[in-house]
């Protein structure tokens, strides 16, 4: 990779969203990128297809973010104009199972990332330093639930009511203080459901088409009737790249494309695009539903207000729910040899977060 070209750091570029931004980074400009990832259950490096694995302009460094000075050595290797860091355990069940490692990447992650940034920011010469930004990516989740009316803004308050949407908000305070108090150049994005192609089969979109393909019940939470707003991935891989480019350092921006849907209608259209597009001999999908004990703890509703993002900044989302998830359908029959890989490797879609008897009396918490 060059000392000459433009470089920027993607933590967690091997999942879901930070897979998304790379691609979108190798197509649209002439930026190289460093793919810090651990490569945890959620990477997939048949994420970032073959030609852009290829290019000069990629490297993948297999690192975890709470190794220091691995990270010190790949600040000063590469030297990077910035970071946008996604790096995080992003699974609200898995949360509930298993605590541990959402604290551990989430936040004492962050907090390593931090400190080695601005230790390497320290390095740099003052036009440097006047370029450099750090995105810290978050997630609407931070904020809680919202009642019926109304949606986020970024002087909502910060409500987190699981172990993720915590650990995400501890790391937003993280990035925040860094700010302030080392003025290390950070802007902090809280974004809304992402959707599209390469999410991993456990979050709720994919689960439901892969499970709907096998003729499987499709397990909706509680009534159903939970709302999130829901965005395109590559809607939001954009809005990313605008915030890093053009955003104010120390500031908040929510991204969102204003598409509120309850579960239940999402599970609803999934099936009937199914339907249409591989229809089932065995009849509609719909009959495939099943109501299941809730999440504890399950936020009621989100929505995003992201008018200052699109004001400010002069993004905007392209893609509606219907168009968005219509692509997102179809991307996943034309790709059943990316999932079907994850499956064989042994996820077994199996229901997670219930917080089980044994757990609740401390035998498998951790
Ligand atoms: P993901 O689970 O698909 O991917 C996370 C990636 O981080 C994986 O490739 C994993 O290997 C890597 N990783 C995990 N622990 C690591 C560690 N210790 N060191 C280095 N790499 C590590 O997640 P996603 O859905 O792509 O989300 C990315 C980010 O965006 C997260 O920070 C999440 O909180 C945030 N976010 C997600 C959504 C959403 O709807 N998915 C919405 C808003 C914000």
């Amino acid at each position: 990779m060059s000392q000459h070209q433009s470089t920027i750091f993607v933590t967690g570029g091997a999942g879901f969203i930070g897979s998304a931004v790379i691609r979108h980074f190798l197509a649209t400009t002439s930026t190289a990128i460093v793919n810090i990832d651990k490569l945890t259950y959620a990477s997939s490096l048949d994420s970032i297809p073959e030609p852009a694995r290829q290019t000069s302009r990629y490297v993948l460094a297999r690192t975890d973010i709470c190794d220091g000075e691995a990270l010190r050595e790949l600040f000063a290797r590469y030297r990077p104009q910035g970071v946008i860091h996604l790096a995080a355990e992003s699974h609200v069940d898995r949360s509930i199972d298993g605590p541990q490692e959402f604290i551990k990447t989430n936040i004492n992650g962050t907090f390593t990332l931090l400190q080695e940034a601005l230790r390497y920011f320290r390095t740099l010469a003052p036009s440097e330093r006047k370029t450099f930004r750090l995105l810290h990516v978050s997630t609407d989740e931070v904020f809680g639930s919202l009642g019926p009316e109304g949606a986020f803004t970024e002087q909502s308050a910060y409500a987190p009511n699981s172990p993720y949407s915590a650990s995400k908000a501890a790391s937003d305070h993280l990035v925040r203080a860094w700010c302030e108090t080392y003025e290390l150049p950070c802007l902090i994005s809280n974004c809304s459901n992402n959707y599209g192609p390469y999410q991993f089969p456990e979050k709720l979109i994919p689960h439901m088409i892969i499970r709907a393909l096998a003729e499987e019940s499709l397990p909706v939470y509680g009534d159903g009737q939970n709302v999130r707003d829901w965005l395109y991935v590559e809607d939001h891989a954009r809005a990313l790249q605008t915030i890093l480019a053009h955003g104010k350092i120390g500031e908040t921006y929510n991204v969102g494309g204003r598409n509120e849907r309850t579960n239940l209608n999402v599970v609803d259209r999934v099936c009937l695009l199914l339907d249409r597009l591989q229809p089932s001999s065995r009849g509609d999908r719909s009959r495939l539903i099943s109501f299941v004990a809730d999440r504890p703890g399950h936020d009621r509703r989100y929505a995003i207000d992201a008018s200052k993002l699109e004001r400010e900044l002069g993004w905007k989302a392209n893609e509606n729910f219907e168009s968005g998830l219509e692509k997102t359908v179809r991307w996943y029959l034309a790709n059943k040899a990316w999932w079907q890989a994850i499956r064989q490797s042994g996820y077994d879609a199996s229901r997670l977060g219930l917080v089980a008897p044994a757990a609740q009396d401390g035998a498998r918490l951790g």
